[in-house]
């Protein structure tokens, strides 16, 4: 079973869901008098778009952007654009849903790109945030959770594209990525 795989639980189901009810609320608040295009990078912020989604309660568009930048557990700086969106965001108001902000170089590269769209607004909403990694100077108008710097997997993140599918968050074992 994957649970066999993970070390510890750092955040369960119900705390992710909790949160989410609160960051939808208030990005409901905050985008009242827009129609926001609410953007997920895939794959991993799919579960915690789907969770967030629920609890937005204005008018909004939904879209997909796949960048990549990871192999096994650490990033080779060279953030590739995969899968762009393929509708005009000019003049618009957007919200880039992440699994994780990390060093940062993911969505500097990302909100370049999308400001170059002629986007009016570019925010960020991360379920995850480890600013003990950062490198470039950016961080994410809405997070869900800040915490330290270990490898974690679950709720979209992956190790290798693997365990995506857990409910919640959590460390990996050493001896599975040794
Ligand atoms: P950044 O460009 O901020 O360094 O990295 C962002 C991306 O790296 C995230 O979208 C995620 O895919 C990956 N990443 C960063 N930290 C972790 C982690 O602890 N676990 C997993 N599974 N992926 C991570």
């Amino acid at each position: 079973m994957l649970i066999d795989d993970v070390k510890e639980i750092l955040i369960t189901q119900e705390e992710i869901t909790r949160r989410c009810k609160e960051l939808g609320a208030q990005i409901s608040s905050d985008y009242k008098d827009s129609c926001p295009v609410i953007i997920g990078l895939l794959k991993g912020s799919v579960p915690f778009m789907a969770e967030l989604i629920k609890y937005i309660d204005i008018d909004c568009r939904l879209e997909f952007m796949d960048v990549s930048s990871y192999s096994g557990t650490e990033s080779n700086g060279d953030v590739r654009i995969v899968k762009d969106i393929d509708c005009s965001i000019k003049d618009l108001d957007v919200l880039i849903v992440e699994d994780i902000v990390d060093t940062g170089k993911t969505l500097a590269k990302v909100k370049e790109l999308l400001y170059s769209k002629d986007a009016r607004s570019v925010k960020v909403c991360s379920l995850l945030d480890k600013p003990d990694r950062r490198i470039v100077d950016i961080e994410a108008e809405y997070v869900g959770f800040t915490i330290p710097n270990k490898f974690v997997i679950g709720f979209g993140l992956d190790f290798n594209q693997k365990y995506r599918n857990l409910p919640y968050v959590g460390v990996l074992k050493e001896e599975c990525y040794k």
